[in-house]
């Protein structure tokens, strides 16, 4: 008997949802599952979206990257390539290792005390393996890992920084017994060995063999003494270090580690069953310092830099950073002690054209449907409270003939997302445009239809994936109903982000910046990150191209009232704020990185803006002016709100695993997912959860570093 599929509706098009599809539809489910994605707008994406504007040049909704340890998504998207190219599109999409650039080099800013910037630029080492390769016995997402790596750390650059060639012993501790190792350990503790140097880089060695084996059993020997070898440890490094500027990074680095480890072994972390979830409810500046590091390193652009990637400002408020901890930690260990091959990766061109593209093209292959332009404005909770019994759909706009949207357009010979609708496949669409319907604004809500979708009829199972922001108006019945979802709405928090892209006609080393293209964060506000996109220029349709494009992204603080649901202008007056911050930013803080950029009276030089060649007027554009011709966004909608992980927040995720709904299951960034940020690898996580949910498949221990503590 020939049971007929089952009918999965995927709410969302974004990192979580298409992960989701993307496990759901696999040959080994053998058709089991008819799915279709119900996606608002004419693009999938989400907060990761990007499409191609005038000049088929790239317009993201804010600056993109991978970083190294993103294991579940790059495996993903090395099996979609794959998949593409047996199917004979690799001519298409190419390999991945096309669509993805490994990145080493990092900048971060920091304001010196006499004024202006002083710059800290590292190039991390590449490390073995590719991410979305099988993963070994260590798996190296562990704690144990971590503090092995930051143990290892520490000696290697005690005998690089001025140790080695005078007499220390640089022979490895990495084998031998266990407890063989604490013996040694401890006998070293007692005679104090840590206070020479050559005694602590031997002591630093023992200790990174011993977290490599570490046990509830021979915990006291490792961590007993810690605190103490940690003390010397810093006593060290001030003596080394902290008097040579040079340095001061990396006695800032070190400071902050060290009360890392010193935080951690005293709320016992290492072997508690919550692990870093253990600290969940602390600020993540107020835990450091209260296990040792000091004020300065709590300023140093380390510090601010986690909180500008992660947009830990709640409201968007500069004043107001909030960092759980636990994930704060996770994060930093993840980054820099996890990847593989690069520590990030940057993409060939928009993250639409690298991610979405591929994967709606692999899924359309596979029989997966896509309804675009399709709201979802109510999901109906059944009487019995158990289930999901209808999906209500604000129809956008409807394609003519009744045809199927097809979303893609050619660019460079390749298949991207436009930046608008394909116009001339809608209904209507002479007045849409003329009236300036915008499909992605949660403001404007003209539609062309309405459509509801039954339980039983029209789909078995549904996946929620919109974004947190959008849950309160499309599930408002499980926000009433169930405490749970009332207490993730209000718990779970947001940030409005902006970002804005300048083309420029020279490169950034002509400017006084020198290369390598590095990712800078801890810059000046409000646009603290940016980066030299020079390589994706090549990928956009110019037919005199620009020298470089660069990427600019920061939180967006939120008005003191929220904007009313009918005030269909929110969206443009807040695009009109970030471009004046964006212009004033031009002719401000930029000049410390981009001296070059400035004439003699100190004025930004808007000529080396790169006009738009496709619009004679752009090209007359002068001073200020000319900034018109470039993108800036302000990511408003409250599906586009970034995730962010306030203390106290993770106990009010609700995790795609959770069965209080017999037919539902949410997918996203905002859920328990095993990493709970506001990142590409926590959505793409969450997805194969939901997946797990609905199917059994991906095991849960094939989902890398979900367990991890
Ligand atoms: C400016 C910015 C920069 C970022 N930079 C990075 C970075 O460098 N690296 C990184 O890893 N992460 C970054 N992120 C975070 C990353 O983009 C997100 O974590 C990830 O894309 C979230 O995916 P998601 O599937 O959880 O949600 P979303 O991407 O929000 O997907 C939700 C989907 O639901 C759709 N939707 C919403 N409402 C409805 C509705 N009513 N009906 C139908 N569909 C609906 C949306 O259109 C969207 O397709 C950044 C985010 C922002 C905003």
């Amino acid at each position: 008997m020939n049971a007929r599929p089952i009918k999965v509706a995927i709410v969302g098009g974004g990192c979580a949802s298409m992960t989701t599809a993307w496990e759901l539809s696999k040959a080994e489910h053998a058709g089991k599952f008819d799915i279709t994605i119900y996606q608002e707008g004419w693009r999938l994406g989400g907060k990761g979206a990007s499409g191609r504007g005038a000049n088929g040049r790239i317009e993201e909704h804010g600056l993109h990257i991978w970083l190294g340890f993103y294991d579940n998504s790059f495996r993903m998207m090395r099996a979609c390539h794959a998949e593409l190219e047996a199917k004979g599109m690799g001519d298409l999409y190419g390999d991945w290792r096309d669509a993805w650039t490994p990145k080493n080099d990092i900048a971060l800013c920091s304001q010196s005390p006499e004024g202006g910037f002083t710059n800290w630029r590292a190039h991390l080492p590449p490390r073995p393996g590719l991410p979305g390769d099988p993963l070994d016995q260590d798996q190296g997402f562990s704690l144990a890992h971590y503090c092995a790596s930051a143990f290892d750390l520490f000696r290697a650059l005690i005998l690089d920084t001025s140790v080695n060639g005078h007499g220390v012993a640089t022979a490895s501790e990495s084998t031998g017994d266990p407890d063989q190792l604490a013996r040694r350990l401890t006998s070293l503790v007692k005679l104090g060995a840590f206070a020479t140097t050559a005694g602590l880089a031997q002591v630093l060695g023992l200790l990174a063999s011993l977290s490599r084996s570490a046990t509830p059993e021979n915990a006291d020997a490792l961590f007993g003494g810690i605190e103490r070898i940690c003390s010397a440890m810093r006593q060290w490094l001030e003596d080394q270090w902290l008097a040579d500027s040079e340095n001061r990074y990396l006695w800032e680095i070190a400071d902050l580690t060290l009360a890392t480890i010193v935080g951690m072994t005293r709320h016992r972390v290492w072997f508690d069953p919550r692990g870093l979830d253990a600290l969940e409810d602390y600020e993540c500046r107020e835990f450091l310092h209260m296990h040792g590091a000091s004020l300065r390193s709590l300023q140093s652009p380390f510090i601010r830099g986690l909180y500008d990637l992660s947009m830990g400002y709640e409201d968007g408020d500069m004043t107001k950073p909030a960092l759980s901890a636990g994930q704060g930690l996770r994060g930093t260990m993840r980054t820099f002690f996890s990847y593989r091959g690069a520590f990030m990766w940057k993409m060939r061109a928009g993250m639409g054209d690298v991610v979405f593209a591929p994967l709606y093209t692999a899924m359309k292959e596979r029989g997966v449907k896509f309804e675009f332009f399709h709201r979802l404005t109510n999901m109906g909770l059944a009487n019995s409270a158990d289930h999901v019994d209808s999906l209500t759909f604000d129809v956008q706009a409807k394609v003519k003939r009744g045809r199927a949207y097809d979303p893609l357009v050619p660019v460079a010979g390749k298949p991207c997302w436009p930046s608008q609708p394909v116009w001339e496949q809608l209904v209507g669409a002479r007045k849409m445009q003329q009236q300036d319907w915008n499909l992605e604004s949660h403001w404007d809500r003209r539609r062309a239809d309405t459509k509801t979708l039954a339980v039983g009829e029209d789909f078995d199972l549904v996946v929620l994936g919109v974004g947190i922001g959008a849950i309160p108006y499309v599930a408002s019945e499980f926000v009433e109903r169930d405490p749970r979802w009332k207490s993730m709405c209000d718990n779970v928090k947001t940030v409005a982000s902006q970002a804005f892209q300048v083309w420029l006609d020279k490169d950034l080393p002509d400017l006084g910046w020198p290369g390598p293209a590095y990712i800078t964060g801890a810059f000046a506000k409000p646009f603290d990150t940016w980066c030299d996109m020079a390589h994706v220029v090549p990928e956009e349709g110019w037919k005199t191209r620009p020298k470089t494009s660069v990427y600019f992204c920061a939180v967006l603080p939120d008005p003191p009232q929220p904007p009313a649901d009918d005030d269909r202008d929110y969206p443009a007056r807040r695009n009109a704020e970030v471009r004046i911050n964006a212009e004033e930013f031009l002719q401000g803080p930029v000049r410390e990185v981009w001296p070059g950029a400035y004439d003699d009276n100190g004025g930004f030089r808007w000529d080396i803006l790169k006009a738009d060649e496709e619009n004679p007027a752009s090209l007359k554009l002068k001073g200020r002016a000319r900034f018109a011709s470039q993108y800036w966004r302000a990511n408003v909608n409250p599906s586009d709100r970034y995730v962010i992980h306030t203390p106290g927040s993770h106990r009010h995720r609700i995790s795609p695993l959770d069965m209080t709904y017999d037919n539902l299951t949410i997918c996203g960034d905002w859920t328990d997912s095993g990493f709970p940020s506001g990142c590409v690898e926590g959505a793409v996580m969450s997805g194969l959860l939901a997946a797990h949910a609905l199917s059994g498949s991906p095991k849960l221990e094939d989902i890398t570093a979900y367990d991890h503590p």
